[in-house]
């Protein structure tokens, strides 16, 4: 038997050998589960399954590179690159490029994002004349995609008097035209939403029994990764590939369901038994992620839940400190709080910024970690806000690609068309506009026949039109011979669009010419790769779908060190060292919106699950008693989750009942940020509950009085280190023994560089440095 076989447990290994036929395996958070899928891959490959024949569904596209990465060390790198492993989007929409022609759609077909669905909804209901105020453009974009995720056609819609009348009751009674017309010009632009990949894809494998065929041929061996959160319309194409050969398998754990509200249907994992014959089910019960208390503490939330399959999660890692809570009197002190703490953690313990991570539950609440992240010189990356591809400048780019790919994409086209600024007006778009669905043809075909159609256009505005057809079919004729980036940076320069920047002259433009420049790296780096793989030649169109597909999660490579920032949605599958769950408040999380049914909060419960299983060795709780919202400062009450959490592996750092608060505000004081003033103004909070009641004034004077023995970062210090001389033999508990070359630096900032015997130099700041002198 392989070697790589002994990384897994017993229970591990089961379902990795496991030889034909579905399995399941249904298992706690950090258990192994992602791990399975990709031994099981490997081992399928040593084995003799041929690569082309498996295919794997992951949740994010990074875990699909990183998965792989593992994989080919295994495996080796070149049969790994033919597997076929990805997001259900990005995996169906590299299909639909093979087969959509079938449904009349283009291989180099735009893929829109969500703010062109956005855009093109707007726009529709301009055309049609309807009250946007009524008919808003976000709310029927969402309530369309609901459409599409659970397979409900334009036709299907219709032959529905319930929706039907559930909009007409909801003062939307032309919404059924609006998705009609929606999906029309998407088709007649050559564009698929994202709801399209997977309606689409359930599309060609319903009406071509052929197609079905191959690729159940195809795809013999079939694995998918959290499958608790795929939705009907994921569900639908995974039992039909499988149908014929029925080797699927698929890892999940009902108690991180925590996408409903995209369409997730949590009856997918717990009905595979039903829909599949002689399903094996197997059961991982070792968490190897995080410490004891974690693990406890999580198990103690979850089962707080009624409907959820039974399951046992332990640990062998050691216990680990407790879960530590902390109370601020506002969002900004809890963000200084944060900053604070994991300043403190790295200097005493030497830790990278990557490996701590500040999650929430909305991401306005990043705001106030971020301001404080800034102060303190840490740096941190956002995950999930406005990514780099989403910035107007780099939107306006790709725009310009998009049409030469395809120039039928009207979005892209809207877009550009007078960007930078040629004196096209809107008064002559909405003309080109009507023209185009009057004849029902691409606005570009229109443009491009202009002298045939006489649409009262006056001649200097034409040849205005003519010289941007002429420009975009230039870069056409350019993308047949020269590769991505060559074409890019020429686009760049010859559209104007570098030059606008430039010219803007200010920091902004600035910004953006060099985000224009990152994108323009980012091409080449994209060509580079795409050339090493089996099918794949680096062309535009793919790139133009690997950025329709991205998110800000793939982007990172993991080179710089940075403090991740996440909403709890994003952390779903990531491990990190340290946890901060920021805004434990009632209303904040659970959420006001998921409060309603047992079902919502049950949800909420499950996301407090996710995140707090995310640690591997410490988790902080933080909430605050004010908070900004909506512009307001509101009164914030502790999160009911926080009493839900046995007490045991709480940290209560002074005796319950008082201290508490004012412990956190000692710690604080360490770095001069206490506004004593705050302490006196706090008032008691509604409903708190007995443990965290605020100290009184007699309580405080006591409390101060212990401060000493408050254990501090000073505490820590270790008294050997002013005896530290340049040639002094250390040995520190992490990096191990090493020889002092050189000190600087007097009092609080006496730093000494030291060389370890393991090669590297670092310095270290000896207030906190754990050295020992030999
Ligand atoms: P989640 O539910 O959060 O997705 P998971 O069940 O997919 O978690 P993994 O991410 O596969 O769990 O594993 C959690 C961590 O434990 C990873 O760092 C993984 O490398 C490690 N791990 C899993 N199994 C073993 C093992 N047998 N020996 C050592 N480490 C392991
Ligand atoms: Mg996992």
């Amino acid at each position: 038997m392989s070697t790589f076989l002994d990384d897994l447990n017993e229970a591990q290994r089961a379902p990795v050998l496991h030889k034909e036929g579905p399995l399941m395996v249904i298992a706690g958070a950090g258990s192994g589960k992602t791990r399975v899928l990709t031994y099981r891959i490997a081992h399928l490959m040593e084995q003799g399954v041929d690569s082309f024949n498996i295919l794997a569904l992951t949740f994010t596209n990074k875990a699909a590179r990183e998965m792989k990465k593992r994989i080919a060390a295994i495996a080796g790198n070149s049969e790994t690159k033919n597997l076929w492993m990805g997001t259900f989007h990005s995996v169906f929409a590299r299909l639909l490029r093979y087969e959509g022609d079938k449904m009349g759609y283009p291989s180099n077909f735009t893929i829109y994002d969500t703010q062109d669905s956005q855009r093109l909804i707007a726009s529709l209901i301009k055309e049609m004349g309807l009250d946007k105020d009524i008919y808003k453009y976000k709310q029927i974009q969402n309530r369309i995609s609901s459409y599409k995720n659970s397979l409900i056609t334009v036709k299907a819609y219709f032959q529905n008097p319930e929706l039907v009348e559930a909009d007409a009751m909801a003062k939307r009674p032309r919404l059924g035209e609006i998705y009609q017309n929606y999906v029309d010009r998407c088709f007649k632009a050559g564009a698929m939403d994202f709801d399209d990949l997977l309606l689409k894809t359930n599309e060609l494998l319903t009406r071509f029994p052929e197609v079905l065929m191959k690729y159940q041929e195809r795809f013999k061996y079939i694995l998918v990764d959290e499958y608790q959160d795929t939705n009907h319309s994921q569900y639908l194409i995974v039992k039909a590939l499988s149908d014929r050969y029925q080797n699927i398998c698929v890892v999940g754990d009902d108690a991180q369901s925590i996408y409903s509200f995209r369409g997730a249907n949590i009856s997918n994992i717990l009905n595979f038994q039903r829909d599949y014959d002689d399903v094996a089910v197997y059961r991982l019960e070792q968490n190897y992620r995080s410490t004891k208390n974690i693990v406890n503490a999580a198990n103690s939330i979850i089962e707080k839940n009624k409907n959820q399959l039974e399951k046992v999660v332990w640990t062998s890692n050691e216990e680990g400190p407790k879960i530590k809570v902390h109370r601020s009197v506002t969002d900004a002190e809890e963000g200084r709080y944060v900053a604070s703490s994991i300043f403190e953690n790295k200097m005493q313990q030497q830790l990278q910024n990557g490996e701590f991570a500040v999650l929430y539950r909305t991401n306005s609440q990043s705001r106030a970690i971020e301001d404080a992240l800034r102060k303190r010189d840490i740096p941190y990356r956002i995950y999930g806000g406005l990514s780099f591809y989403q910035r107007k400048e780099i939107k306006d780019v790709l725009a310009y690609l998009r049409l030469v790919v395809n120039p039928k994409d009207e979005e892209a086209l809207k877009r550009v068309i007078n960007f930078p600024t040629r004196g096209i007006g809107q008064t002559t778009i909405d003309k080109l506009v009507v023209a185009a669905n009057h004849f029902g043809r691409s606005i570009f075909e229109v443009m491009e026949n202009l002298d045939k159609l006489q649409l009262k256009i006056n001649s200097g505005t034409q040849r205005k039109l003519e010289d941007f057809v002429t420009m975009i079919k230039s870069f056409q004729i350019m993308n047949e011979g020269a590769d991505a980036f060559a074409l890019a940076e020429h686009v760049a320069k010859k559209t104007g669009l570098l030059l606008e920047f430039k010219k803007d002259g200010t920091p902004e433009g600035i910004a953006r010419m060099e985000n224009i420049e990152e994108l323009l790296n980012g091409i080449k780096d994209f060509v580079e790769g795409q050339k090493e793989l089996a099918d794949a030649t680096g062309s535009l169109t793919e790139f133009l779908e690997d950025v329709a597909l991205a998110t800000d999660m793939d982007k990172d490579t993991g080179d710089d060190d940075r403090v991740a920032l996440m909403t709890i949605h994003l952390a779903k599958g990531l491990e990190f060292p340290y946890v901060y769950i920021v805004g434990m408040e009632e209303d904040l999380f659970p959420s006001a919106m998921s409060m309603n049914t047992r079902s919502e909060l049950e949800e909420e419960r499950r996301l407090f699950y996710v995140a707090l299983t995310r640690a591997e060795k410490q988790a902080y709780l933080t909430y605050t008693q004010n908070r900004y919202r909506w512009g307001k400062l509101i009164d914030a009450e502790p999160s009911r989750f926080l009493e839900e959490i046995d007490e045991k592996y709480l940290e209560n750092l002074i005796p319950v009942n008082d201290g508490y608060r004012y412990k956190s505000l000692i710690d604080a004081d360490i770095f001069g940020e206490v506004d004593k003033s705050k302490l006196r103004q706090m008032k008691p909070v509604k409903g708190t509950p007995p443990s965290f009641h605020r100290p009184n004034e007699n309580q405080l004077r006591k409390l101060r009085k212990l401060k000493p023995q408050i254990s501090s970062p000073a505490e820590n210090t270790n008294v050997i280190n002013p005896n530290l001389a340049e040639g002094s033999l250390v040995n520190h508990t992490r990096f191990g023994r090493g020889k002092v070359l050189k000190i600087e630096g007097t009092g609080n900032d006496k730093k000494a560089e030291i060389q370890f015997e393991k090669g590297d130099v670092k310095k270290l700041l000896l207030r906190f440095a754990k050295l020992e002198l030999l």
